[in-house]
């Protein structure tokens, strides 16, 4: 018997014409942290939101634990959930907010003092029990809508862009400690972003939807260094494409044959997908996936300095160069000769391979 297994079968929804979940079907694994990654607009909320009970799909199936869901009301779910906006009570104190969920469920004051006392150690506000929520800095009102959600020991909890109103340094704290509460307490997660490196950072697996279709469904690492399709690389990370042709048993980039790590399909024209953190100067070892160009400009980022290069064909892309700190920089007009490593070279097609 699963813990917390989601299965979503052909889930559709549509607002009118409008066709917001296409034909969803996806697994959640017990104690898996998935997440649905993908731009504005592309169906994320609206499947939370039937994962949830508060919106009913036009067709399609949703059982968790082998139990069919579509039928049942949101309060009877036992999911627990965490919004963008922390959704907690002005009028209550912290102690108040979290203990919501056990007083509806009519659990006794005594087990309700441990457990509220218990999840808000967890999320490190036990000495703010007393507080009014109005009185809490962002970070701190997100943690107590994370005790709120966890106290009532839910087997899914479900997360609805819940760092994205807090600034970047607290938001990249918050993803870890989120990450490292799921490893403590086991629970199956389903959470929503469109931040590619929030879901790159925290999940076990990501689901990339686009226009309401799970369009690829993978690790985060095969997500970014193998993309399914154009859509998905171009939606993770700084990329550039190269249109590339298939000809004589090889993709060719201009007349130069690629060498690749691996060959995605063949006899069709495709994309080259270029990284900044990919590229590399040529050294004279290189024969094979050079990229000539010119230098454009070159800009300082802290780390490293990126370096916009001019290609043959109005082609543009950028590599980013670390180590060159207190070093002659080169200059703008300048040419130079890139490497792809084949590794680091892949092709992608319009559509999902
Ligand atoms: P965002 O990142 O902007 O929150 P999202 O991926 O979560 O986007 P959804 O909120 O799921 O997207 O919305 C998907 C589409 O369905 C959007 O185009 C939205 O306008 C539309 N939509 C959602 N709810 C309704 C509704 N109640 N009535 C009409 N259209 C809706």
């Amino acid at each position: 018997m699963g813990a917390g297994k989601v299965s979503i079968r052909h889930v559709h929804k549509a607002y009118g014409a409008f066709k917001a979940l296409d034909g969803i079907s996806l697994d959640i694994y017990p104690g898996e942290f998935l997440t649905l990654l993908g731009p504005s607009g592309s169906g994320k909320t609206t499947l939370l939101n039937v994962i949830a009970g508060f919106e009913r799909p036009d067709s399609g199936s949703l059982m968790v634990d082998d139990v069919e869901f579509i039928t049942r009301p949101p309060h009877k779910r036992d999911l627990g959930m965490v919004f963008q906006n922390y959704a907690l009570f002005p009028h209550m104190d912290v102690f108040d907010n979290v203990a919501y969920p056990l007083k509806l469920r009519g659990i006794d004051r005594e087990s309700i003092r441990n457990r509220v006392m218990g999840a808000l150690e967890t999320v490190h506000m036990d000495k703010l029990e007393a507080r009014r929520i109005g009185e809490l800095s962002g970070g701190q009102r997100q943690r107590v809508a994370l005790a709120r959600a966890i106290v009532f020991e839910p087997k899914i909890l479900l997360m609805d862009e819940p760092l994205s109103a807090l600034d970047k340094n607290l938001r990249e704290h918050m993803q870890m400690e989120l990450k490292r509460l799921h490893n403590r307490l086991g629970m199956t997660t389903v959470y929503v972003t469109h931040d590619q490196q929030e879901a790159l950072t925290m999940s076990d697996r990501i689901a990339v939807l686009d226009r309401g279709r799970v369009v690829q469904l993978d690790t985060p690492q095969n997500i970014y260094d193998h993309p399914n399709c154009k859509f998905v690389a171009g939606f993770m990370g700084e990329t550039r494409f190269l249109p590339v042709e298939w000809r004589d048993n090889s993709y060719h980039l201009g007349n130069r044959s690629l060498r690749l790590a691996s060959q995605p399909y063949c006899d069709v024209n495709g994309w080259l997908i270029v990284r900044p953190e990919r590229l590399r100067w040529a050294g004279n070892a290189q024969r094979d996936n050079r990229i000539a160009g010119k230098i454009m400009d070159i800009v300082y980022r802290g780390d490293s300095h990126l370096i916009s290069v001019s290609l043959a064909g109005n082609h543009e892309i950028s590599i980013r160069h670390t180590g060159l700190e207190g070093k002659e920089l080169p200059v703008p007009g300048q040419e130079i000769e890139l490497w792809l490593t084949p590794e680091a070279s892949v092709v992608v097609g319009d559509a999902v391979q």
